[in-house]
């Protein structure tokens, strides 16, 4: 079976460029070159997968982005430029899987459709991989509450191991920072980025050979945090 991915794109030599790469990588492909469309078409296509440009000619993408979460939990990752980040978070916080910035790459887009569609049939994958996420040197083990890196045991607090094992479940996609301090601290957490930075430069500082270039954990600027993916 091919999957079916709509692309949502105004500018028709992107949208022409995504549809070249996907085909040649066998998905099969619909286009939408307004929102309007967009909408018809997620309900009458029941893609797979959608890839949405949040700057449309008759709407913002976000309404999109609202609309088909009313019905539907199918994997939307947005196009954005890279100046927008508020943009890239409204879009997450609506319930975006994920996001890709302009100009971007064919290898940067199949790896984010492999990882949403991942996510798709095993939401918490990682975990359900014998309670271990394995990449690189880095073992976190979801049970036992422990983390190693290169066979040996990394103490963490309590905090940090949460942020960590949040991450680790999640690789490959993009945590907003408001998305983790709830998961770690309630929907009333108080939107604080700073305690999220002082956790993770403690936590590069025990996980990263040089905290400066980290090789696990990368900061999205202005979005939040993604843990490399272990599955691509
Ligand atoms: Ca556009």
């Amino acid at each position: 079976m091919r999957i079916k991915i709509l692309v949502v794109e105004d500018e028709r030599s992107i949208s022409g460029f995504i549809k070249t790469v996907l085909t040649a990588n066998g998905y099969d492909v619909v286009l939408a070159h307004t929102g309007a469309e967009a909408g018809a078409m997620a309900k009458s296509h029941c893609p797979m997968l959608v890839i949405l440009d949040l700057g449309l000619p008759d709407m913002d993408g976000t309404e999109l982005i609202r609309s088909i979460r009313e019905w539907s939990r199918m994997p939307i990752i947005v196009v954005s430029a890279r100046m927008h980040e508020r943009d890239k978070v409204e879009a997450l916080d609506l319930g975006a899987d994920d996001f890709i910035t302009k100009p971007f790459g064919t290898d940067e887009l199949l790896a984010r459709i492999r990882t949403a569609l991942r996510h798709m049939h095993v939401p918490n994958e990682a975990a359900a991989n014998d309670g271990v996420f394995r990449s690189g040197e880095l073992m976190v083990d979801f049970e036992k509450h422990r983390i190693q890196i290169g066979g040996t045991d990394v103490h963490l607090t309590q905090n940090e191991f949460r942020i960590v094992a949040l991450l680790a479940q999640n690789a490959g996609k993009v945590m907003t920072y408001d998305c983790i301090l709830r998961e770690l601290w309630g929907p009333y957490a108080k939107s604080d980025n700073q305690i999220l930075r002082v956790n993770m430069a403690n936590i590069r500082r025990k996980l990263e050979k040089n905290p400066a270039e980290p090789k696990y954990i990368f900061t999205e600027v202005g979005v939040g945090y993604r843990m490399i993916d272990n599955g691509t």
